[in-house]
């Protein structure tokens, strides 16, 4: 992400910088040492002339005041207009001056003067770059040495001393040499530091820092009539990459992204820039948005990327998926605000949708990609939810067809998210399932459900027959190897009676091969808790498994129920009476789900269902109104 924030901070947590947060800190680092420059040669002004008072030199005096003042102008237009390309000219008239200065006076009253321009030379370099201050070097360095040869010095000056001017002009002529291949070598780390954040080493295409720059410009790009220009933006992807690098290993996969890269560089039509964004994705801009220029330039891309590669002789077969948004057609309302990372957002997400079609072209779909965005924000939201905000449970009443008394109920989840309403549990279950959060939200339910279940209210409600409260569990849930130590600590806390819930598990999930799901579900029958087939005929059913897990229900999915109708009879029984003939046969209670009309009902009774659950009888309820019906519906028992 593009977030902005301190750029040492983003140093610091490894953060990647954009370039133009880098080229910004280069600014600030520039007018730092304009800043110390211009101090430094302040104060050594003023004390120079200081000397040219003392010393009666009225050409000194004047040549160090101008200095003063072409520094001191320099500076002030840098500090208001903060472009040095304006400010530079005071500022290099200034220092030329101090220069001559110096050499005329012979480096002051000691002759060591001279040498205080060798320490500013590297402040120099970052205020200047290092052509100028090279030159400036070369400058200093040869001016000293004529100096030192020709020049006058002060009775006190150390160059009188035999030997003196010798030893000094190696000592400049060294430095200086010192200091311009001190330059240099700073130059050539930083241009290839610049190489490395702008290409990819693996491939030797862009970089995707270079490649964010360009896209963003790309956005200001108008046509001769001042409208935006188009373009679009194409991301490739690589889908078996990951496969060919455990199976292959890594340096023959790296010699796979390195063929790629070389085929994407001779890929030229169209093509702006290329990068590769990370592992196998890739990205390029082209210079058009025509629909069937996109479509055909990608539809021959896609041909030529996935032939397969030969590494060492040997062929590597490739699966490749491209995905396409264009530029203005896929915006809205472009606002210029972070366009860049909308667009790459739209490619990512197409990829991620259906990346995992071979060989496929995906353009970019608004109302998807809406959709996506819906599911993402109820994903992100879902993380946080709680029964205290938002979350809640109802009681679906489960009634016996015997006599009509409520057995006890299902427990449902719902939730009504702040500003998207009441959103269906068919909706945020499979994504808290996703998302991991299912475990959390079983447990905090499992933990309401037995608080609830030890109210006073439930337990004065409670008839001769004991309750049946069925909470659903997800996969998820079954291969956590804390569910059990979980509800132990439970029980402990909140002691019910095991008996009382039956916990509702799909088919499929006894079809799971993690160990964990077997291990789990028998534990939870040794613990005495009750176990029902949720759904039962809509998946592939373990019939074996059936037979040796002792569940004690079977559910029969209400898609069969609602399909059963005077004039539809005959068509649709069969299955439910399969379900129920094989149910009895293996001694379960049979109970039948979305009950909504009497003729189900009796159609059901009839042929031996035991339990119903279905809007004929009650919808969800919260706990309260559950209790009140569960109270009700005893009374029918105990008058019998
Ligand atoms: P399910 O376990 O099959 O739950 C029964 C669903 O049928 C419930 O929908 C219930 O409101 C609905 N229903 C009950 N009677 C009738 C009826 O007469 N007619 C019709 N048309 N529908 C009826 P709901 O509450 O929307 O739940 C949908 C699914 O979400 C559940 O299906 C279950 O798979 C899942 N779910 C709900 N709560 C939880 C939960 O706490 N944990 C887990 N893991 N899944 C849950
Ligand atoms: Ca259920
Ligand atoms: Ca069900």
């Amino acid at each position: 992400m593009w977030r902005k924030s301190g750029f040492f901070a983003r140093i610091l947590h490894d953060t990647p910088i954009s370039l133009r947060e880098s080229l910004a800190f280069m600014e600030k680092q520039r007018a730092c040492s304009i800043y110390t420059v211009g101090s430094i040669a302040f104060i050594g002004g003023i004390y120079g002339i200081f000397n040219a008072v003392t010393q009666r030199d009225p050409l000194v005096l004047a040549l160090r005041i101008a200095f003063l003042a072409l520094l001191g102008a320099g500076s002030l237009v840098y500090f208001v207009t903060r472009k040095f390309n304006v400010a530079k000219y005071p500022i290099y008239a200034g220092l030329l001056l101090l220069i001559f200065t110096t050499f005329h006076d012979a480096g002051g009253i000691t002759g060591l003067g001279l040498f205080f321009i060798l320490p500013a030379l590297p402040i120099l370099y970052i205020a200047v770059g290092s052509r100028a201050s090279s030159a400036f070097a070369v400058f200093a360095g040869l001016g000293m040495v004529a100096r030192i040869l020709y020049g006058h010095y002060p009775v006190t000056s150390v160059l009188n001393q035999p030997g003196a001017p010798l030893r000094m002009i190696v000592v400049v002529l060294f430095s200086t040499a010192v200091v311009i291949l001190v330059f240099h070598r700073i130059d050539v780390l930083m241009a290839q530091l610049t190489q490395l954040v702008m290409t990819d080493w693996e491939t030797g295409l862009s970089g995707r820092w270079k490649f964010r720059e360009v896209l963003r410009n790309r956005f200001v790009r108008k046509t001769g009539t001042g409208l935006q220009e188009s373009f679009s933006l194409v991301g490739f992807r690589i889908i078996n990459y990951e496969r060919v690098n455990a199976m292959e290993g890594p340096s023959r996969s790296d010699a796979v992204l390195q063929a790629v890269g070389s085929r994407l560089k001779g890929w030229r039509e169209h093509v702006e820039i290329t990068c590769r964004w990370h592992s196998s994705l890739f990205l390029t801009l082209l210079d058009t948005g025509d629909f069937l220029e996109v479509d055909s330039t990608c539809r021959d891309l896609l041909a030529v990327l996935s032939k397969p590669v030969d590494i060492d002789g040997r062929p590597v077969s490739l699966l490749c998926s491209v995905a396409v948004t264009r530029f203005p057609d896929d915006f809205e309302d472009p606002d210029g605000v972070d366009e860049a990372e909308k667009m790459v957002g739209h490619v990512l997400s197409t990829l991620d949708r259906h990346g995992n079609m071979p060989d496929e072209l995906i353009f970019f779909n608004k109302k998807m990609h809406q959709a996506e965005r819906y599911r993402y924000g109820l994903l992100e939201s879902l993380v946080k939810a709680d029964f205290d905000s938002g979350l809640s449970l109802q009681y679906q009443p489960k009634v016996r067809f015997a006599d009509g008394t409520c057995a006890g109920a299902e427990v449902l989840m719902r939730w009504n998210h702040p500003i998207l309403g009441s959103v269906s549990p068919v909706d945020f279950i499979p994504l808290a399932e996703e998302s991991g959060s299912i475990r959390r939200l079983t447990r905090k339910m499992i933990r309401q459900v037995f608080l609830d279940l030890r109210s006073p209210e439930f337990l004065e409600a409670l008839g001769s027959t004991p309750p049946i409260i069925a909470i659903n569990l997800s996969v998820n849930d079954l291969t956590n190897q804390d569910l059990l130590p979980f509800l132990n600590r439970e029980l402990k806390v909140s002691p019910i009676e095991p008996s009382w819930i039956e916990f509702e598990i799909t088919e499929g999930v006894l079809l799971g091969d993690n160990p964990w799901i077997r291990i789990n579900l028998e534990n939870l029958l040794i613990l005495g808790f009750r176990l029902a087939i949720d759904d039962f005929g809509t998946g592939y059913s373990s019939l074996s498994y059936l037979q040796r897990l002792m569940v004690h229900d079977l559910k029969i999915d209400q898609s069969f129920v609602r399909e059963l109708s005077e004039g539809n009879a005959k068509a649709n029984s069969s299955v439910i009476d399969a379900i129920v003939s094989m149910g009895k046969s293996l001694g379960l209670e049979i109970t039948a789900e979305g009950v909504e009309t009497e003729y189900q009902a009796a159609y059901l009774a009839e042929r031996g269902c035991d339990l119903a659950q279905g809007w004929l009888y009650s919808k969800s309820l919260p706990f309260g109104d559950f209790v009140a019906y569960y109270k009700a519906h005893q009374a029918v028992l105990s008058g019998q």
